[in-house]
């Protein structure tokens, strides 16, 4: 646990969250500034900052239970979609350090058509070529 991070104090349990899961490795809680009904987030127990610091194991469980939540919560919520929303560092709009995915319902018309978007730059074929090759493993 790392002090001073508000997500190891909720995930321990020392500051009260709306928990809708929890298992010895992860607190699923309701985020305190929804985008939607139902915006949740989940927070591993264990401090890791960012994905970066995340072992490649907890990858792992972490979209396994994104994708067994996003089944449940669109049942329960009869949401028509989900954005599934994981930023790392400050410059990707990163706000608490501590590794989270939020898990948003969509709801047709919900007003957020427009939000989760970015600009589209118009890049040459060598510059997509040259990129693709510096990417390329
Ligand atoms: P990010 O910008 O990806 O770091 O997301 C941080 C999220 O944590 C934001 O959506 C906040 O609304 C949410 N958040 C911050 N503090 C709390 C809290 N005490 N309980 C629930 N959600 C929180
Ligand atoms: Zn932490």
């Amino acid at each position: 646990m790392k002090e001073d991070c508000i997500f190891c104090k909720i995930a321990a349990g020392e500051i009260s969250s709306q928990t809708i899961f929890e298992n010895e490795e992860f607190r699923v809680i309701l985020d305190i500034s929804p985008a939607a009904k139902g915006h949740a987030l989940i927070i591993p127990k264990e401090h890791y900052g960012n994905i970066y610091e995340l072992p490649e194991e907890m990858a792992a469980k972490v979209m396994i239970l994104a994708k067994k939540l996003t089944g449940h919560m669109t049942d329960v919520l009869k949401c028509d979609g989900f954005n599934i929303v994981q930023n790392n560092g400050e410059a990707a709009g990163q706000t608490v350090f501590h590794f989270h995915m939020h898990l948003i319902p969509r709801y047709k018309n919900d007003g957020n058509q427009d939000k989760l978007c970015w600009n589209h730059l118009e890049l040459s074929q060598e510059e997509m070529k040259e990129i693709c090759q510096q990417l390329r493993q």
